[in-house]
């Protein structure tokens, strides 16, 4: 199998440990606070002390859980998911957290991340009687655990599973009533660790832990494994891989993360703005109006605008593009017909701010050129004099093999087109995109801790076919110590 086939997992993944109250409901605000990284199936797994409890649907989390479902989650403490839907449709059977009791004990998973080894490791498992019933990365990492169980306390287990696991992850995982979080050594995929009032959780994004009035303690590291206590009284960390460079997803902060999220020490909507006003230092461009695309590109705009005020007062900051909130994000949409349908159903322009200017549009990204196409058609159609596109990343050249789903390599659109070709192949006056080093600055990280494979087409990791752009070891151990907290 190529590496980087198989379902990718873009997705939400949340834990919680209380003292004395049902984890249900937490779990259930926390994933309609991730619901942005998962439209395709909800699902919450609970312990109670002595068993599991769980529940999983397609759909978005209202429609998934109903009051009676919380009802039977009992429990205080347990894990939840949210699923991105993949190309092609919905697959049930890749809906999670995945759940499983083993004679180890019950398993419950939940998987943000892509894995590069999952046909190495199946074909293992499988030899050895293991028999799967989807075929994820998910359920592999779910067997590998039940395995190293049987033979090691969860602390060693979990290090051995780390150790054969490669690709991206940031996991929760239920063993019984223990509820752990869990990064990859390079930190692909966010996690982050926040306090209750009677608990603690673990989450994606620190937006679901201020969901639930609660404190971002910090991000989870990575290689580190975060065991909540059952009683919710405390947290256990082991760094239990440590690896010199990092490779933090660059696209979380410029396009998947909410704004009001932390992520890796950056407050992502800081991150954006920044990144705006890099792309003024950049490209800026003498306008009368300055427009987001809603809502991927309002905080670079903003960014951009306040840096092109201080050079010319007259430049206007304008919403000229107004959204149908009921429109979910155009990439649900199979093909490129629908895509096309989708990105009139969801934006309109307002022709007052429009007609007979200069317009700077701004967006966080280009991937197949879809959206840019038709929005340039149509301010133009709504009288707009000039079309200036400024994009708050580099041109993405390449697929993403670590989690986020972003299209065959075939469909994107700056693949194998320089920029002033996909310029002509959008219709705008002029484009400009911003360079990995901005990025780099405007997030506040080295080049040499960022995933930036969509853009270099080379990847922190062993992805098969394609380059890298590190020595790829095998993650060296640090020790199972627990860390100073
Ligand atoms: P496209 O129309 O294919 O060029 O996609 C670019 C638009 O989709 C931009 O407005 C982005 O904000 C948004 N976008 C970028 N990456 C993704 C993704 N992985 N999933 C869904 N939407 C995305």
């Amino acid at each position: 199998m190529h590496h980087g086939e198989g379902p990718t997992e873009k997705c939400g993944v949340v834990g919680v440990a209380l003292a004395d109250r049902e984890a249900a409901r937490p779990l259930y605000y926390s994933l309609y606070a991730l619901q942005h990284r998962g439209q395709d199936s909800a699902g919450i797994v609970t312990h109670d002390g002595f068993q599991q409890h769980g529940h999983v649907e397609m759909g978005l989390v209202g429609d998934a859980f109903g009051p009676e479902d919380l009802e039977d989650l009992k429990g205080s403490a347990g894990i939840g998911h949210v699923r991105y839907p993949t190309e092609g449709g919905v697959n049930a059977s890749c809906a999670q957290p995945f759940s499983v009791s083993f004679k180890s004990g019950a398993l419950g998973l939940a998987h943000n991340g892509n894995l590069v080894n999952t046909g190495e490791l199946r074909d293992e498992l499988e030899s050895l009687g293991h028999a799967f019933t989807s075929d994820g990365d998910t359920e592999v990492i779910a067997h590998d655990l039940a395995r190293n169980l049987l033979d090691s306390d969860l602390i060693r287990a979990v290090k051995r599973t780390m150790g054969r696991i490669h690709g991206s992850y940031a996991l929760t995982v239920m063993h019984d009533d223990a509820v752990l979080g869990v990064r990859d050594p390079r930190g692909n995929r966010p996690l982050c660790l926040g306090e209750l009032e009677d608990g603690y959780v673990l989450a994606s994004e620190s937006a679901a832990i201020d969901t639930l009035d609660g404190e971002l303690i910090r991000d989870v590291r990575p290689g580190e494994l975060v065991v909540l206590e059952s009683d919710g009284s405390g947290y256990d960390s082991y760094r239990l891989f440590e690896e010199e460079t990092s490779a933090h997803c660059f696209f979380e902060h410029v396009y998947f993360a909410r704004p009001d999220s932390v992520i890796d020490d950056r407050l992502v909507y800081e991150a954006r703005r920044n990144l705006g006003r890099a792309l003024w230092d950049e490209s800026g461009i003498d306008t009368d109006v300055v427009m987001p695309v809603p809502d991927s590109g309002r905080a670079f705009a903003s960014g951009y605008a306040d840096a092109a005020g201080e050079v010319d007062a007259d430049v206007e900051f304008a919403e000229g593009l107004m959204k149908n909130r009921y429109v979910g994000r155009t990439f649900i949409m199979p093909t490129q017909d629908e895509r096309e349908r989708a990105v009139r159903l969801k934006l309109n322009p307002i022709r007052s701010t429009v007609e007979g200017r200069t317009v700077t549009l701004i967006d966080d990204s280009i991937v197949r050129g879809t959206t840019s196409t038709q929005l340039v058609d149509l301010l133009r159609d709504a009288g707009a004099e000039e079309v200036h596109l400024r994009i708050g990343a580099p041109p993405i050249v390449a697929p993403c093999y670590m989690g986020i789903d972003m299209a065959t390599r075939e469909e994107l659109v700056a693949a194998d087109r320089s920029t002033e070709e996909v310029r002509a192949a959008v219709g705008a006056d002029s484009l400009s995109y911003l360079s990995i080093d901005a990025v780099a600055d405007a997030i506040g990280q080295s080049r040499a801790d960022l995933c930036l494979g969509c853009v270099t087409g080379a990847y922190p990791f062993d992805v098969d076919g394609e380059e890298t752009d590190r020595e790829i070891d095998r993650p060296v151990t640090s020790g199972g110590e627990p860390a100073d907290d």
